[in-house]
């Protein structure tokens, strides 16, 4: 395994290929657009030689039986995914921010192992072992991998065969005997900054002439060919400069990945035109994510808690006054972090090794990570006052100024000096309008997919049957 330190070097070694403000980021471990990410997983690293965190961030390999980093071993059981659901909550509680680079990519992996098995098992292929191998790759080498599934997509009514513009989704340009060429956009790909790796699938089910569009594969950040730009996001630029009008102690990355004609080869593809599997691939994936990703917003939730306390305190109100609503944020969160273990554990084993959570439960636990912390959001600026609700008051900057600093330090004072406050305002004004948002409503898919899949999966028919015995109609 590795150390924070041994990561952030071997992330140095990485061709640079990242763009931000229209000008290459020649290291991404130190440029302010990228380092607040790359830290928080070098936090992630490091918890593997902490005796109080490594049960969490660390995991016994399926392939060498010897302990690694979490996210390059397979989920095999409920208690492996709970355990990705509590590192997932820990790491929010750390830094405020998610996991990127540890966290999709990863999870596409898992939810190949089942579906490589599948078409091994249909068509005779050796996907499997590919995919074993680059498993073995990952351990070896102890690396983090971003998560590629959306495309840029074009006209949401036209499928991607009918796109005026093909670049709008990854495609297969050429096959050769030794790989594939493929080019296209993915976008809003989040970690890829922190990431070693790139993990790409197809974006949704596909049709029969729409199997160029069916590619799965992993590649290196800094292929030959690929060109990433990091996106801009509400308060980037706060994290880019001095002070603390953005906490600096975690955050995410996200771009766009402009694939030019990149060569695959192919020991590193794991499906390759089998457009048929591209929504076993989708159906897997999202059971898999959209249930431990309550503990994402949950470990948010918590912060945002915190933050509502000390923010009480320092404005000289007890947290008494507010504790009918503090509890219902509680009650959010649980509600997010509970449902998701319910569909863990409710969840079944795939013969291919891997546990797949209950994706009904998953899917309404999407829908509910879409709804809830809205209002938890809500109910953090309802009790943090204008100074949270819009971040309405002056600039670290001017706060320092030595002009007229300390009479606006002084007028942001009560019970609490007015730095006290005025970080803890701009903290929770970066977890409910700024940076710090995880995405809660189009991460892991809009809310309207998941909502189909309930209408797909409830039986309906089921419970009217029900229904006319209870009532005793025919
Ligand atoms: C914080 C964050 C992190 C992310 N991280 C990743 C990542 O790591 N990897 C990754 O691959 N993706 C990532 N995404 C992208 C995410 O998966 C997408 O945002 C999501 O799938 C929605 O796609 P879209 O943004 O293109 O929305 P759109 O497709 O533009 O959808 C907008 C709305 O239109 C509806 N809609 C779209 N098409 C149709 C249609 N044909 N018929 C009816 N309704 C339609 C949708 O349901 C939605 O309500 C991330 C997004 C966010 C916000």
């Amino acid at each position: 395994m590795k150390n924070g330190a041994q990561y952030r070097n071997s992330l140095k070694k990485l061709r640079p290929n990242l763009f931000k403000w229209g000008k290459l980021l020649k290291d991404v471990t130190r440029n302010p657009a990228t380092k607040l990410h790359v830290d928080a997983i070098a936090a992630c690293y490091d918890a593997a030689f902490d005796p109080e965190q490594r049960t969490l961030f660390t995991n016994q390999s399926h392939l060498s039986g010897k302990p690694a980093h979490r996210w390059n071993t397979l989920m095999r059981t409920p208690e492996d995914i709970l355990a990705n659901a509590r590192m997932k909550r820990a790491q929010f509680h750390r830094t405020g921010a998610c996991h990127g680079a540890t966290c999709a990519g990863w999870t596409m992996l898992n939810a190949l192992w089942a579906v490589t098995w599948e078409i091994d098992q249909a068509r005779g292929t050796t996907y499997h072992s590919r995919l074993e191998r680059y498993f073995r790759f990952l351990e070896d080498n102890s690396l983090a991998t971003a998560g590629a599934l959306t495309d840029a997509k074009g006209n949401r009514s036209l499928g991607p065969a009918t796109q005026p513009l093909l670049d709008s989704h990854l495609h297969i340009k050429e096959i050769r005997e030794d790989g594939v060429v493929v080019r296209g956009v993915k976008a809003q790909i989040c970690g890829v900054a922190a990431a070693h790796e790139i993990v790409c699938v197809p974006g949704g089910s596909l049709k029969e002439d729409e199997s160029s569009f069916a590619i799965a594969f992993a590649i290196p950040r800094d292929v030959a060919g690929l060109t990433i730009v990091e996106t801009r996001r509400p308060s980037d630029t706060r994290d880019e400069e001095e002070g603390w009008d953005a906490p600096k102690v975690g955050g995410i990355s996200q771009a766009f990945l402009l694939f030019d004609d990149v060569f695959v080869p192919n020991e590193r593809i794991f499906l390759n035109g089998e457009h048929e599997f591209a929504a076993l691939f989708i159906n897997i994936f999202t059971a898999l994510y959209r249930a431990p990703i309550g503990a994402c917003v949950a470990g948010q939730g918590d912060v945002m808690i915190g933050a509502a306390i000390e923010l009480a305190q320092a404005a000289g109100l007890s947290q008494k006054i507010f504790q009918d609503r503090l509890t219902r944020m509680a009650i959010n969160n649980e509600t997010t972090f509970g449902l998701g273990i319910g569909a863990i554990f409710n969840g079944s084993s795939h013969p291919s090794g891997l546990w797949i959570p209950d994706p009904l439960l998953s899917h309404v636990n999407k829908i509910l990570v879409a709804t809830l912390p809205y209002d938890t959001k809500r109910i953090a600026q309802e009790l943090g006052g204008g100074i949270v609700e819009t971040g309405c008051f002056p600039s670290y900057r001017d706060l320092h100024s030595p002009l007229y600093g300390k009479e606006l330090l002084d007028s942001l004072a009560a019970a609490s000096d007015g730095e006290t406050r005025a970080r803890l305002a701009r903290l929770q004004e970066w977890l409910t309008i700024g940076g710090g948002i995880p995405g809660c409503l189009n991460g892991g898919g809009a809310p309207d997919g998941a909502r189909i899949m309930v209408r797909a999966l409830e039986p309906w028919k089921e419970f009217a049957a029900l229904a006319r015995v209870i009532a005793g109609v025919q």
